[in-house]
């Protein structure tokens, strides 16, 4: 048995596809929903942990990727640098997991390495460089 933590993000003309139950029908796989998100323009995105024996999971990796969804493993760690943050919040609505939150009452940005899973899809966003990939 093979285990597989992954993003997901599906461009919006597959985002009404029942991608999840083609996976388990067709590929004998098991998908645990760690988070799912729509976002406003309809592109979607799942956190999932993929299990299954390692030949049905590389099909079933080779059909997402055929439907052209994104497909990011998550494998390495996130460091927050508190003292380069300067809690502009640009990296925040592309948290799957809120493990970057805001609080509305002091307006400071914190991270919550529990909640992390190392999806990476904060670091691009952050124009002060305060997320880091620790490998
Ligand atoms: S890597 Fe960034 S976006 Fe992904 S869960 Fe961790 S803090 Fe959130
Ligand atoms: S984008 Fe960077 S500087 Fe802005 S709140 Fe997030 S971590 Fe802090």
């Amino acid at each position: 048995m093979t285990k597989k933590r992954v993003v997901l993000t599906f461009p919006h003309e597959i985002v009404s596809q029942p991608v999840v139950y083609y996976l388990v029908k067709d590929y004998n796989l098991m998908i645990n929903i760690l988070r799912a998100r729509v976002t406003p323009q309809e592109q979607g995105r799942l956190v999932v942990e993929i299990s299954g024996k390692k030949k049905e999971l590389e099909a079933g990796m080779n059909y997402l990727a055929e439907l052209n969804i994104d497909i990011q493993s998550l494998t390495r760690d996130i460091k927050w640098h508190e003292n380069k943050c300067v809690h502009c919040t640009a990296c925040i609505p592309h948290c799957p997991t809120d493990a970057i939150s805001l609080d509305r009452d002091t307006m400071k940005v914190s991270f919550d390495k529990q909640k992390c899973i190392a999806c990476e899809l904060c670091i691009p966003t952050c124009p002060y460089q305060a997320i880091e990939i620790v490998i």
